[in-house]
C-alpha cells in the first residue's frame, strides 16, 4: 500500500501538552481513575470522540465570517438548505443545534407509549429520545454485526428477514418509523451496504411505514459502498449519497460527524403533514425555521462542510488513517473489532485482559493505562457504560468490553496516529501488569460520566 498524504495543508495549529508519567498518574488518581473527568489540557491525544472536534477549513472559517445574522430568511440559511437539498433531494430541512435535538423534536411526534421504533442499532441518544417519549427502541441487527472477530464488508446492516418479521408481530399501525443508522456508530461504526438501504425501504414500503436514516456519518457509508459494494465503483460519493437518501422519507443528522463542525444538525423529510408539526415544535423549543438553535454562522460552516466531506480525496484519507491504526494494531496482536469502521477503532478489552473478571472491569482499566503510558484518552464501552445488575447485586455485563478510539476528522496527523499505534502495543506488551478496578462512587444514572475507581491490589 502506497502512502496516502493528508489532503490539506497546515495553516493554524493548536500546540498540546505534554505531561509526564507521574503526573498523569496524580491527575487520573485525582479524578477517581475516569479520564472522562480530566482536563481536555491534560490530554496529550483525545480520541474520546469524533463528535464536534473536526478541524474546520479554512473556507469553513471565512464562512464564520460571512455568516448572515438576520434573524428570519438568513443568506446563511438558503445556502444551508440548498446544499442538504442537493445531497438528500427532500422538500423540508429544518436545522437544529444538533442530532438529539433532530430526534427529540421527530420522536415526540412520531413516539410514544405503545409505539415500536426499529433500527439496525439506536444509538444512545436516539434510544433515550424514543424511550422517553413512551416508545420502545429495538436493535434489528443482522447476527455478523454481532461478532468482533468476524471479518465482513457491511456489519452494519439490518437483519431484513427480522424486520419483516417484527412487522407482522407487532402490527404496522404501531411502528411509526424505521431508522436505519449510516454508519452503524454503537455497532462499531460499520458501513451499511446499498441492497440493505433498498431492501429496509421495501420491507417498510409494504406496510407503508415510512424509512428514515440517522445519517451522520453517510459520507463515510457511501465512500464504503463506492469501494466494496459491486456497482458503485464508478460513481461518485455525491452521487451515491444521492441514491442513499432517495430511498428515505427523511433523515436525522448531527452535523458534528460529517459535517464537518463542532456544532449543529438538521432534520430532513418530505410528508408536508410531519414537516409542518416539527416545524412548529423548532419554534418552541429552538428557534426560527430558518436559523433552529443555531447561529447564521453556523449553518455557513455546515453547507462548507457538507461540501468538503464529499471530496473523495477527504474521504480516502479518512478511511484509510482509521484502516492503518487498525492494521498496525492488528499486526501486534492487539485484539480490535474487525474490520475497523469509518470512525474509530475499538478494542476488544475481553481479549486484551482476559485475566481482568469483568467484575473488575477491564475496559475501563485499560482507557486508564491507555492515559498513564501515553497520554491518550479513549472511552470504555462496556460493563461501566452498560452493565447492569441483578437483585443479589452480580453484575450482568454488556455482550462485549470495548474501548473506543474514535479518530477526530482532520485533526491528527500520521504521526500522532503512529505514536498511538506505539503506546498502545507497549502496553500490550505489558498487559499481565494492569490491575482490575472497584467503584467507589456512582450515580444513578449513565454512570460512566461522573463515576469513581480505585486500583484493585492484590
Ligand atoms: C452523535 C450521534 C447522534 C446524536 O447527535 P448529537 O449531535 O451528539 O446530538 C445520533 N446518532 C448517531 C449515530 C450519532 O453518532
Amino acid at each position: 500500500m502506497k502512502t496516502i498524504i493528508e489532503p490539506f495543508k497546515i495553516k493554524s495549529v493548536e500546540p498540546i501538552k505534554f505531561t509526564t508519567k507521574e503526573e498523569r498518574e496524580k491527575l487520573l488518581k485525582d479524578v477517581g481513575n475516569n479520564p472522562f473527568l480530566l482536563h481536555a489540557d491534560d490530554v496529550l491525544i483525545d480520541l474520546l470522540t469524533d463528535s464536534g472536534t473536526s478541524a474546520m477549513s479554512s473556507l469553513q472559517w471565512a464562512g464564520i465570517m460571512n455568516g448572515d445574522e438576520s434573524y428570519a430568511g438568513s443568506r446563511s440559511f438558503y445556502r444551508f438548505e440548498k446544499m442538504v437539498k442537493k445531497i438528500t433531494g427532500m422538500k423540508y430541512i429544518i436545522p437544529t443545534h444538533q442530532g438529539r435535538a433532530a430526534e427529540r423534536i421527530l420522536f415526540s411526534i412520531l413516539g410514544g407509549k405503545g409505539k415500536y421504533i426499529p433500527n439496525n442499532t439506536h444509538f444512545d441518544t436516539t434510544r433515550a429520545n424514543i424511550e422517553f417519549s413512551g416508545a420502545e427502541a429495538v436493535d434489528l441487527l443482522n447476527e455478523e454485526g454481532k461478532h468482533p472477530e468476524i471479518r465482513a464488508d457491511f456489519k452494519g446492516n439490518m437483519d431484513v428477514e427480522k424486520l419483516k418479521e417484527f412487522i407482522k408481530n407487532i402490527g404496522h399501525e404501531n411502528i411509526p418509523v424505521c431508522m436505519l443508522t449510516i454508519t452503524n456508530n454503537s455497532g462499531g461504526g460499520q458501513p451499511v451496504s446499498m441492497q440493505n438501504i433498498r431492501e429496509v425501504k421495501e420491507a417498510c414500503k409494504q406496510y407503508n411505514i415510512p424509512m428514515f436514516l440517522d445519517a451522520c456519518r453517510f459520507a463515510e457509508n457511501a465512500y464504503f459502498i463506492k469501494k466494496r459494494e459491486k456497482g458503485y465503483a464508478d460513481k461518485s460519493v455525491l452521487e451515491i449519497a444521492q441514491e442513499t437518501f432517495s430511498y428515505a422519507d427523511g433523515a436525522t443528522m448531527s452535523a458534528k460527524k460529517d459535517a464537518l463542525v463542532n456544532i449543529g444538525g438538521f432534520l430532513s423529510i418530505n410528508d408536508d403533514e410531519l414537516a409542518q408539526k416539527c416545524r412548529n415544535l423548532l419554534i418552541v423549543t429552538e428557534g426560527f425555521p430558518t436559523y433552529g438553535g443555531l447561529a447564521g454562522r453556523d449553518l455557513e460552516a455546515v453547507a462548507q462542510g457538507l461540501e468538503e466531506v464529499l471530496d473523495e480525496h477527504y474521504l480516502q484519507y479518512r478511511i484509510r488513517s482509521v484502516e492503518y491504526l487498525g492494521e498496525k494494531l492488528i499486526g501486534a496482536g492487539v485484539p480490535i473489532i474487525e474490520p475497523p469502521g469509518g470512525h474509530a477503532i475499538y478494542i476488544d478489552a475481553k481479549r486484551f485482559l482476559p485475566a481482568i473478571p469483568l467484575e473488575q472491569f477491564p475496559g475501563q482499566a485499560l482507557t486508564c493505562e491507555l492515559y498513564i503510558h501515553g497520554g491518550i484518552r479513549a472511552v470504555e464501552i462496556g460493563s461501566v457504560m452498560f452493565g447492569k445488575y441483578d437483585s443479589e447485586g452480580n453484575l450482568i455485563p454488556p455482550p462485549m468490553e470495548l474501548v473506543r478510539l474514535a479518530i477526530p476528522r482532520r485533526v491528527y496527523t500520521q504521526s500522532h496516529i503512529d505514536y498511538v499505534a506505539e503506546k498502545i502495543i507497549e502496553v500490550y506488551e505489558k498487559r499481565e501488569q494492569i490491575k482490575g478496578l472497584k467503584i467507589t462512587y456512582q450515580a444513578p444514572m449513565l454512570r460512566h460520566f461522573t463515576a469513581k475507581f480505585e486500583k484493585i491490589n492484590d
